[in-house]
């Protein structure tokens, strides 16, 4: 992908040249050290340069010097025969007059006694430096730079005496001229910046050169200009930075010509600065620019090699990613083995991948499946469901589903826990797998509702051989937790495609089914049959009525009761509870009757779960409660003798409803005092009842409201347990107030409940009394009240007159 490689080389350029930057730096720092040696070693140069050319004019002195002592020997010369010493001396002078001016014998006056060049001129030389010098010292003499007579060009004059018994005899002496330095130096300095002069003792210029050419500007003195006074200093040799003679800063080397103590002239050689400077420039720029250039290249390879480099491990990086972002993790396979920070990094992507794969597949697991016992969930099985129907409508094949839902788990829940409900759940879920094929699927739907999808059977027959055995297995004892539990289930059938063709329809169906079974006293097992799904749709009818006639008495806000009782939809029944001892009346239960304008009377027990399933029982109990105060408001007024009304409180209403203030208002309204209400709590409802359960019953009974635990002996209640609540009465339920006269045990339960409730300072009602025999037995076992049929049917309640 050009776009990445684009970017990391960009970036990398940058850095490359950020990184270049201490380079640069040093390179311009090493340029200045550099510069530095550059100049030393310019001076340095200058000065032997300088030295050499001073060699060179006293090696041509010195050269001149045996010149003259050897020609000072020659007899003929001696003579001073005028004719024969001029012949000599031309002859001795001709290969001489590149180096020389003249060649001269001299009297001991300083009188010219024959001349190489101008044999007419005799002229006295006796006012000459050297003249004087040689004649003093009778030794070889060289006298000042001047501009010689005959040349117009600055030349030195020397002689060498021969001296005899103290007295110099003659003097040969010539004169050297400056030019043929010029002319030495002439190609060691051509080409070069550089200046040559010579001055002589006064700082006249002998000689000022520029790259070997002669400025002609002999004879101006210059001993005023810095340059001039550095050179007549009378200094060893040395260097200098000086002005030069156009005032331009120049390096100057110095050095005197000739003895030491008289030197005849001083020579300087200049190298401009500027010229030393451009000279190092030059070299600096071109050098800078080439290590640049070489730098630059250098990192630039290096970049697009790491880029390439990086291109090529970070695709597959990137290509990771981008897997992992769609989700396909499971499929990454990074090369590794690589040591570095990428091969690092491929190995964690690596385990990233099976890590993500891993989760993923547990977070399937988990919306698949049901935490608890491990079963594929409702989601898992509708899957599989929709699958198994396409598969047996491809291949001809018959299915069944099974519904299967635990008998009164709800009970078992309440009253030992949920944490040992869940135990009996795990164990149940365990037992019925033990028993199916593999191909078979065991699905929790929920709570204790758990399916069967049973794929490829010959028949109805073997589902219904399954559903047997699975109740049969059932309803061997489960161990749990120290306890010994027995639980029963009631199950429901559908087949595919006969009972629905589609998976909606088949759960619908098997549903049913299961409604019938347990409708049919639970245990058992049953397939749909057209009439089950009449019974559905009625309990939807039957949910849709309640709903019609609730609203209706909801809208009518102030009297609803009246409203209902004219209708005739919605109403309440009473049943008398008696005192056995004298038989006297203390109080009505209210029992809700519904009389639909079409199905006619509907069973309490039909409709009350209906409308706890679906939360109307909510609304149908506010309605009761009012109901039943109004109608012990009339009673009171009438004068019957009733202590209280008894209202049934489901425990949808005491968990959701919001009962105390209802209650609160409700005997506000009426003028009723608190403890002409009861209220009836199944046992079930109020057991693992949550602390905000408990504290309502507590606000209840501060009102002074009588609470009574309705149907007890079905849960499975403790003592310790009902100790912590407010109650005020036992109702021992009817199953166990049936049978006592015939059932030893039941006489059994029925007596320890009476003891109990006496025990805790309960009163004890016995409900379903329906005969006297029943009633003599328990007013011996010492219950102190009663209700059922013997002492009166549930009825409307004017049919309870007022005894004036
Ligand atoms: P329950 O609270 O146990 O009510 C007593 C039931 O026993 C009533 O049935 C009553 O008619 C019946 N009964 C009374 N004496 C005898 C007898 O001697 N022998 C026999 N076999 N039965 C007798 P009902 O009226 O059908 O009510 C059924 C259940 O519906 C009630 O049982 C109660 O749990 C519930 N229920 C009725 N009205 C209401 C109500 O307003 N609110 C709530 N939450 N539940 C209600
Ligand atoms: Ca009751
Ligand atoms: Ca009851």
């Amino acid at each position: 992908m050009p776009s990445l490689s684009m970017r990391i080389q960009f970036k990398f350029l940058l850095l490359v040249l950020l990184g270049a930057l201490p380079a640069v730096l040093v390179l311009v720092l090493l340029g200045k050290a550099y510069y530095h040696e550059a100049t030393e070693q310019a001076e340095q140069t200058l000065l032997i340069q300088a030295q050499r050319l001073a060699e060179q004019h006293q090696a041509a002195i010195d050269r001149t010097k045996y010149i003259l002592a050897a020609l000072a020997q020659h007899p003929v010369l001696q003579a001073m025969d005028n004719p024969a010493c001029e012949a000599l001396l031309a002859q001795q002078y001709t290969p001489l007059r590149e180096v020389l001016a003249n060649l001269l014998v001299l009297r001991p006056d300083g009188q010219v006694a024959c001349n190489a060049k101008a044999p007419e001129k005799h002229h006295r030389l006796d006012d000459r430096l050297y003249y004087q010098r040689a004649v003093a010292r009778g030794d070889f003499a060289v006298g000042d730079y001047m501009i010689g007579r005959t040349t117009g060009t600055p030349v030195l004059g020397m002689a060498y005496p021969l001296v005899r018994e103290g007295k110099t005899v003659m003097l040969t002496a010539t004169s050297i001229e400056l030019g043929l330095l010029s002319e030495v130096s002439h190609q060691a300095l051509y080409g070069q910046d550089l200046h040559l002069t010579i001055i002589d003792r006064h700082g006249a210029i002998l000689l000022h050169a520029h790259g070997g050419v002669d400025e002609g500007i002999a004879g101006q003195n210059i001993a005023d200009t810095p340059l001039g006074r550095k050179l007549l200093e009378l200094g060893p040799a040395g260097t200098s930075e000086l002005p030069d003679l156009e005032g331009e800063p120049t390096l100057f080397a110095h050095i005197p010509l000739g003895p030491e103590a008289e030197p005849y002239a001083y020579l300087a050689l200049g190298l401009p600065l500027e010229t030393l400077a451009e000279r190092y420039k030059t070299l600096e720029r071109s050098q800078l620019a080439g290590a640049l250039l070489a730098l630059v290249l250098g990192l630039s390879l290096a970049s697009l090699a790491l880029t390439h480099f990086l291109h090529k491990r970070l695709r597959p990086l990137i290509e990771a990613v981008r897997q992992i972002r769609e989700g396909k993790a499971e499929t990454l396979a990074l090369p590794s083995g690589v040591h570095d920070e990428l091969g690092e990094l491929s190995t964690a992507f690596n385990d990233m991948s099976s890590t993500l794969a891993s989760q993923r597949n547990m977070l399937l697991r988990l919306a698949h499946h049901d935490p608890l016992t491990g079963l594929p969930n409702r989601l898992l099985f509708a899957e599989q469901l929709e699958h198994a129907i396409q598969v047996a409508t491809r291949e001809k094949r018959v299915l069944a589903l099974l519904f299967l839902d635990l008998d009164h788990f709800k009970t078992i829940n309440d009253s030992l826990g949920h944490a040992l409900g869940d135990q009996l759940l795990k164990a149940v879920a365990q037992r019925l797998q033990e028993q199916l094929r593999e191909e078979d699927m065991l699905a929790r739907m929920g709570g204790d509702e758990f399916t069967l999808l049973l794929e490829n059977i010959e028949g109805p027959w073997y589902a219904s051989l399954v559903a047997e055995r699975l109740l049969g297995e059932l309803s061997k004892p489960f161990e749990v937790s120290d306890n010994t539990l027995f639980v029963t289930a009631s199950i429901g059938i559908a087949l595919y495609p006969s009972d629905g063709e589609d998976a909606q329809l088949l759960i619908q169906r098997a549903d049913a089914a299961l409604y019938k079974s347990k409708a049919e006293g639970r245990n058992n097992a049953h397939f749909f049959s057209d009439d089950l799904e009449q019974a559905a749709a009625e309990r939807l009818r039957m949910e849709a009525g309640l709903r019609q006639v609730l609203d209706l008495h909801a809208g009518e806000a102030k009297h609803p009761a009246t409203e209902a009782v004219e209708r005739g939809e919605l109403l309440l029944h009473y049943q008398p509870q008696i005192r056995l001892s004298d038989e006297g009346l203390i109080g009505m239960e209210a029992l809700a009757r519904w009389h639909h304008p079409e199905w006619g009377w509907v069973s309490p027990a039909r409709f009350i779960p209906v409308a706890e399933d679906s939360g109307l029982i909510v609304k149908l109990g506010q309605w009761a409660l009012r109901e039943a105060c109004r109608q012990f408001k009339t009673w009171r007024k009438q004068g019957l003798p009733v202590q209280y009304v008894a209202v049934n409180i489901s425990a949808v209403q005491l968990r959701f409803g919001n009962l105390v203030k209802e209650v609160r208002d409700t005997l506000h309204e009426f003028g009723i005092a608190g403890h002409h209400l009861e209220l009836e709590i199944t046992e079930s409802a109020i057991l693992h009842a949550p602390e905000e359960v408990i504290r309502k019953l507590n606000a209840l009974r501060k009102m002074g409201v009588r609470l009574a635990i309705d149907d007890f002996g079905t849960g499975y209640s403790s003592l310790a347990y009902l100790k912590r609540l407010p109650l005020d009465r036992i109702k021992i339920d009817q199953g166990f107030v049936r049978d006592m006269l015939t059932d030893p045990q039941d006489e059994a339960i029925v007596r320890a409940v009476i003891a109990l409730g006496h025990s805790m300072d309960l009163e004890v009602l016995a409900e379903g009394v329906e005969t006297a025999e029943h009633a003599t037995r328990l007013r011996e076992l010492g219950c102190e009240s009663a209700q059922g049929y013997y002492f009166g049917r549930p009825a409307a309640g004017e049919a309870f007159p007022g005894q004036d």
